[in-house]
C-alpha cells in the first residue's frame, strides 16, 4: 500500500486494521506530507512497534524523476516516471507573493484539443491519487530542502497540467482533499484550482464533494467554433456548460468563476469573436454568472497547424472585453526557455525530437498576469 495515495480518512482505516487509533494516523499523515518523510525508521515520536509493522505493510514511494529543468525566471519543470514509458510534468512558477504548482491528472488525454499537443497524442491512463500527490509531495519537499525553508513554499495548485482533470474524477478527488486538509498540505480552497475542459457532470459532482476553485477552458464563443477545437462541446455545449458554471458559482471559493481563451491567430481571435463572447456573457450574467476571462497566447507546435495571435490583436480583443466591464487579464508565458510554458509530454521518450515537439506545446497557466488589462470590475 501506497500510503501518499490515502487522504486522512482512507490512512485512518489503514492504521485501524492494523490495530492503531486514528491520532496515529494523523500523526503518520503528518510526517507524510508537513515533513516529507518517506521512511518510517525517522518516525521518532512512533513506536517502534509500529514502525516496525508499517515497513511490513506500506511504503511512502515518490515517482522517478526523469529531469529538473531551471529556467531564467525561476520556473522549474520536472518530468516524471509513471511506468509503461508514460512520462508526465509539473511546472513550479514562483511569484513574489505566491508559489504555485502546475499538476498532472492524467497521462495523455481524451478530449483531443485541436491546440493541445497531449490532445494530440492521445490518451494514454488516468494518474492513481498516489501519481498526482506525489507531485506535490516531491515539489514542496524539494524546494524546501533546496531553499532552506521550514514553511511552506507551494502556496497554490492548478491542476493545469497534463489530461483533464474533471475526467480522472475517483482519483483526484481524495488528492484534492489531502492538498485542503489541515495535517496535509492546508491549501485553501480558493488556491486550489480545477481546470475542466466542461465536463458538466463531474462540475456537479464537484460542487457538491469539495468545491475549490474553477477554471473553465473555453476558446470559443460559439458552438460551432468550439466544437471543432474542444470536441467534448458535442456532448456538452456552450449554453449548457456556463449553465453549470452559473451552478458552481453559488459553491465555489471564489466569487467569479475563470474562462481560459487560447489565442489562435485567424481563428478565435477576431473582434467578432470577442463581441459574440461579450454576448454570450452578458446573456449568461443575467443568470447568475460572474465570469474573469484570461487570454492566453497560444504555444504553437508543429503538428497542431496553428499560430498564436499577435500581440497588438490580443490587445484589440481584450479591449473589447474590458470596454463591456468583463474582468480580463492577458497572461504570459513563463519559463520559455526550457520549455516549461506550461507544455506537457507524455507516451514515450525513444523519439526525443518528437519529445522536444512536444514540450514545446502549451501555454496555459504556467502562465502569470502580466498584464491586468483591466479590473472595470471589481467584486
Ligand atoms: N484539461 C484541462 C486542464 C489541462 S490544460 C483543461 O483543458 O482545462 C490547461 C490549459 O492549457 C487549458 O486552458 C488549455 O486549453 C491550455 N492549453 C492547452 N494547450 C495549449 C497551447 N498549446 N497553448 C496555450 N494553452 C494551451
Ligand atoms: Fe485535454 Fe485540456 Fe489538452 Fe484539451 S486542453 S486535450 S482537455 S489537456
Amino acid at each position: 500500500m501506497n500510503l501518499l495515495g490515502l487522504d486522512l480518512d482512507a490512512l485512518a482505516d489503514f492504521c485501524d486494521g492494523l490495530g492503531e487509533k486514528r491520532f496515529r494516523a494523523t500523526q503518520l499523515f503528518r510526517w507524510i506530507h508537513q515533513r516529507g518523510a518517506c521512511d518510517f525508521s525517522a518516525m521518532t515520536d512512533l513506536a517502534k512497534s509500529l514502525r516496525e509493522k508499517l515497513a511490513g505493510a506500506a511504503k511512502i514511494q515518490a515517482l522517478p524523476v526523469v529531469s529538473t529543468q531551471r529556467s531564467a525566471d525561476g520556473t522549474i519543470k520536472w518530468l516524471f516516471d509513471v511506468g509503461d514509458g508514460n512520462l508526465i510534468e509539473s511546472v513550479f512558477i514562483p511569484e513574489t507573493d505566491r508559489g504555485t504548482l502546475c499538476v498532472s491528472s492524467q497521462a495523455g488525454c481524451a478530449v483531443g484539443c485541436r491546440f493541445c499537443s497531449t490532445g494530440h497524442q492521445g490518451f494514454s491512463r488516468n494518474l492513481h491519487t498516489a501519481e498526482i500527490l506525489a507531485q506535490l509531495w516531491y515539489a514542496e519537499h524539494t524546494l524546501r530542502r533546496e531553499l532552506g525553508r521550514q514553511e511552506r513554499v507551494i502556496t497554490n495548485v492548478v491542476m493545469m497540467g497534463m489530461g483533464e482533470p474533471l475526467q480522472n474524477y475517483a482519483q483526484l478527488l481524495p488528492a484534492l482533499r489531502v492538498m485542503l486538509d489541515d495535517h496535509g498540505y492546508g491549501l485553501s480552497r480558493r488556491r486550489v484550482t480545477v481546470s475542466t475542459s466542461g465536463v458538466v457532470p463531474m462540475m456537479e459532482r464537484l460542487a457538491q464533494d469539495l468545491p475549490v476553485a474553477l477554471a473553465v477552458s473555453l476558446h470559443a464563443p460559439n458552438d460551432t467554433l468550439r466544437d471543432h477545437l474542444v470536441p467534448l462541446n458535442r456532448k456538452y455545449p456552450i449554453d449548457e456548460l456556463l449553465g453549470a458554471c452559473a451552478a458552481y458559482q453559488v459553491h465555489a471559493p471564489r466569487d467569479f468563476i475563470t474562462f481560459e481563451y487560447c489565442m489562435l491567430e485567424g481563428v478565435n481571435d477576431q473582434i467578432e469573436h470577442a463581441q459574440e463572447l461579450v454576448a454570450l456573457m452578458r446573456r449568461h450574467a443575467a443568470r447568475g454568472l460572474s465570469a474573469k476571462l484570461n487570454l492566453i497566447p497560444f504555444n504553437p507546435f508543429a503538428a497542431s497547424g496553428l499560430r498564436r495571435s499577435a500581440a497588438a490583436q490580443v490587445q484589440a480583443f481584450a479591449q473589447v472585453l474590458v470596454d463591456a466591464a468583463i474582468v480580463t487579464t492577458v497572461r504570459k508565458t513563463r519559463g520559455d526557455d526550457i520549455d516549461a510554458a506550461c507544455g506537457q509530454l507524455a507516451g514515450d521518450v525513444k523519439d526525443r525530437t518528437d519529445v522536444q515537439q512536444r514540450m514545446s506545446r502549451q501555454g496555459m497557466l504556467a502562465g502569470v498576469p502580466v498584464v491586468q488589462v483591466a479590473s472595470a470590475q471589481t467584486r
